[in-house]
């Protein structure tokens, strides 16, 4: 297994309180599987990948909870920083923002293939192929490039080739395909799978259509886990309202809308919008299991 993830609970420290943002979201990931972690703004997604990482915000904290890479739990500080952009790589949101604009993209990708130990000659043309294999045909005009130069989904794919560079097991990718239309879409997922074949996969999105090409996904909403399960599966008989309201909103479908129908709390974070919702039901949403699918709601 390289990836056994238990968050634990996530909150965010405010002047006199504190909000949570993540609570109990548990799930494994092993050699070459993709997984989808899916949900809108505020569910909690992001955070879950910076948790990952070590990365979360001075005022957030993590308590509770285990993550396991590989067997091992995942080390802070120095050690995971050596971790990161060897063994973990990272595809952010934006390329442009994330490349530094000082610097020409043949720096970049050799500092990343500095660090798993390729150096003097090999560099060039190791650099070279990862350009190439992340679909640039004129990989040598584009090492002499600044970022400023490309285009987003030119500089996406330069993100895709310095995650080339590492000899990653785990691929951690936020929003990848934002910004691109669905052929790059799909072309984005078509090539991580190519280049990352051992590796375990988390792609974070609050795009179902993206969801859709991995193997498995986990429909987060306010930070707690709705559904999970492959995502062939959770498309064809999705199990909690939340899932199908998701699916219901893709362009093919309608792009259907969930309002707000109600006011008050529940024990369910989609309690405000669900048009299933049982006032003395939702309380206490529980565990369901049908094979390998799960998901919370309230009893049936
Ligand atoms: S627990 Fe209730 S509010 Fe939440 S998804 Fe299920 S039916 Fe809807």
């Amino acid at each position: 297994m390289i990836l056994q993830y238990a968050s634990g609970d996530i909150s965010a420290m405010l002047a006199h309180t504190s909000r949570n943002l993540v609570r109990d979201v548990a799930f494994s990931l092993s050699e070459g599987e993709s997984m989808a972690l899916i949900g809108e703004t505020g569910s909690g997604k992001t955070m879950i990948a910076l948790s990952i990482m070590r990365l979360l915000p001075r005022n957030v904290r993590q308590t509770g909870g285990e993550m396991l890479f590989c067997g091992a739990a995942l080390p802070e500080g120095r050690a995971m920083r050596a971790l990161l952009g060897t063994q973990i790589a990272y595809i952010p949101q934006n390329g442009l923002e994330f490349l530094d604009p000082s610097k020409k993209i043949r720096y970049h990708l050799y500092d990343s293939l500095k660090k798993i130990g390729i150096g003097g000659a090999e560099r060039a043309s190791a650099a070279a192929q990862r350009l190439e294999a992340a679909g640039f045909s004129s990989p040598q005009e584009i090492l002499e490039q600044y970022p400023f130069q490309l285009s987003g989904g030119m500089a996406q794919r330069v993100t895709i080739a310095l995650a080339a560079c590492t000899r990653a097991r785990l691929i951690i990718a936020d929003e990848p395909t934002n910004g691109l239309d669905q052929e790059g879409r799909k072309q984005f997922m078509a090539r991580l799978t190519s280049l990352f074949p051992q590796a375990a996969k988390l792609v974070i999105t609050h795009d179902i259509a993206v969801a859709a090409l991995c193997a498995r996904m986990l429909v987060l909403c306010g930070g707690r886990t709705m559904e999970q399960g492959p995502s062939n599966r959770l498309l064809t008989t999705p199990r909690n309202p939340y899932t199908r309201a998701l699916i219901a909103s893709l362009v093919e479908n309608g792009m259907a809308e969930t309002p707000l129908l109600r006011a008050g709390e529940s024990g369910c974070p989609f309690y405000r919008r669900c048009a299933e919702a049982e006032k003395s039901g939702c309380s206490r949403p529980q565990l369901h299991r049908c094979g390998d699918v799960e998901w919370w709601c309230r009893a049936t």
